[in-house]
Order: structure tokens, then sequence, then C-alpha cells
């Protein structure tokens, strides 16, 4: 009940009890990135942990999701999560599903052992950002995780039965490299196969390493019109064999898509052919927003 800074939180758990365990992200180096920028990684002392679920507890009747913030919280060792999830599973037994950010690095330094712990314990996804499927955007972005890494991660969790929900960044390759951005884009998530697969339009934020890059020519925006492109061409390079929800609904995205793969796909493909021809289908600048 009791938070630190800016809060971020997936759209999809938009009714979910947040709870900071750690403050900022580990990694805080990706170069679009200014969401933690304002504050330095620490961890929440759990005693501290503990009075916020206890407060919650009063003001709360019915809490059916929780999910536990800042930017990696993954990044914490079991023996931690553990502890936060023995909790909430004492004090709110009506909770149905907790989530956490967790980057690839995270998923992987946990035995499938210890994942399987703190999936029986309620921890039921995990939001990653990839943001680009291609090697070298990974590099120019900061990322700090290879494509194998992150593939190798997300089969791991959704093998183990915990669902995956992945942000990807149109635009993230710029116009040097928008088609690379887009096949290796398709083809990631062809070989990672997660449950959830999100497109993202990307914004640039001032103070970041990519916003100087942009102002000083380095790094050109993509136009709506390419954007949609991109987009087509990701979604003609993912070839799932089974379901994955696929969102493209994000304030910041131009056009919205919704649909499963690859039930749905020609029919998005099509959409977006459309959408390419008529501006007036296009969201105002005015109203994007991170
Ligand atoms: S994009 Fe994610 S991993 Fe990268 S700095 Fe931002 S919160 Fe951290």
């Amino acid at each position: 009940m009791r938070y630190e800074g800016d809060i971020y939180r997936p759209p999809s758990e938009a009714y979910s009890y947040i709870l900071q365990i750690t403050i900022g992200c580990a990694h805080n180096k990706c170069t679009f990135c200014g969401s933690f920028k304002a504050k330095k990684f620490r961890i929440r002392k759990i005693e501290e942990v503990y009075e916020d679920l206890e407060m919650a507890r009063k003001y709360y009747r019915r809490i059916e999701k929780i999910f536990l913030a800042d930017g990696d919280a993954l990044v914490l060792k079991n023996s931690y999560l553990m502890d936060v999830l023995t909790r909430i599973e004492e004090l709110f037994p009506e909770c149905q599903r907790v989530g956490i950010y967790g980057r690839a690095t995270d998923i992987l330094r946990k035995t499938d052992e210890e994942l399987l712990e703190l999936k029986a314990h309620g921890m039921g996804i995990i939001y990653m950002g990839v943001e680009s499927g291609n090697p070298e955007i990974l590099k120019r972005i900061n990322k700090g995780e290879t494509r194998e890494e992150m593939i190798a991660a997300v089969r791991k969790a959704e093998n183990l039965g915990i669902e995956t929900s992945l942000t990807f960044l149109s635009g993230i390759g710029g116009r040097e490299m928008w088609r690379e951005n887009a096949i290796d884009t398709g083809t990631i998530i062809s070989e990672m196969e997660p449950t959830y697969a999100s497109f993202l339009t990307l914004m640039l934020v001032p103070g970041t390493p990519l916003h100087d890059d942009w102002k000083s020519g380095k790094f050109e925006l993509l136009t709506p019109e390419e954007v949609l492109k991109e987009a087509e061409l990701m979604l003609e390079n993912i070839h799932v064999t089974k379901k994955c929800v696929f969102r493209s609904n994000h304030a910041s995205n131009y056009v919205s898509l919704k649909g499963d793969l690859p039930d749905d796909r020609e029919r998005m493909i099509a959409q977006l052919k459309v959408a390419q021809k008529h501006s007036e289908m296009w969201k105002d600048e005015r109203f994007r927003m991170l």
C-alpha cells in the first residue's frame, strides 16, 4: 500500500493489487527505457512487504490477482520470493494468480525445481520485454540478453506450465533495420511459442540514449505507414503451433489489432494492408502514449 516513485504494471494487471518488492530495475540500461531512471535498484525489506500485505488485507475485501513490482522482481532469490508468496497464500487465500516482471537471465538462473516451487505457490505468469528478435538490435538497445537466451527462457517457463506474456517494440530498429526487426521478431515468436505476445510502438522518452540518438540524427523513427508495414511483415513471419494471444492495442499503437495466432493471422494481416492505405484509421499522435 506504500509505493516509491512511479509504478509500472502490464495493462492486463489493471485490476490487480500491486505489491512493490523491489525498487527500480536491476538492469536499467536499455537505451529506450526511461521507466526506472530515477530509481537506484534495491530490494525492499521483507518486513515492509509483509506490512504492506497486512494493510492490503485490511483495506480490500477480495484480491484475486497480485502483481509484484518493480521492473524485474524475478531477479530476487527464490527464498525471498517464496517468503512473499507464502505470506500471500496465508493472507489472501482467494488470490488466483501472482504475476511478475522478469528478464530471460532471471528465468535461466533459476532451476526447474525453483520455478516449479514458485508456480506451486501461485506465480502463474511472467511478463518479459523482449523488444526485438534481431540480435544486432538487441545489442544496440543494450538489452543485455541474446536472442538465444530469450528463446531458451520463454520455452523453459512455458514447458514448466508458467505462462509468459511478451512485449515487442515496433520501430525499435529504426528505418535502418525495420525489415530485420520485423522478420526476426516474427521468427522469435515462432520459436518461443509464448502464451501472450503484444506489439507496442516505440515512443521516444526524453533523457534516454535513444532519444539523444534521434536528436542527433543517428536514429530515425518510422512513419505510421512504415510501422504498419513492419507489423504486417512481422505477422507474416509468425508460425506458431499452439495458441498465442496476440495484441497490438496498446495506447502507443496507430491501429488496434487483436486476435489469436495462428487462427487470426490472415485477418490481422488484411487489416494492416487496408490501414496502410487509409490514414484516417490511424490514431492521432496526440492520443498516443506509453
Ligand atoms: S526495458 Fe525492462 S529491463 Fe530494460 S531498463 Fe527498462 S525495465 Fe529494465
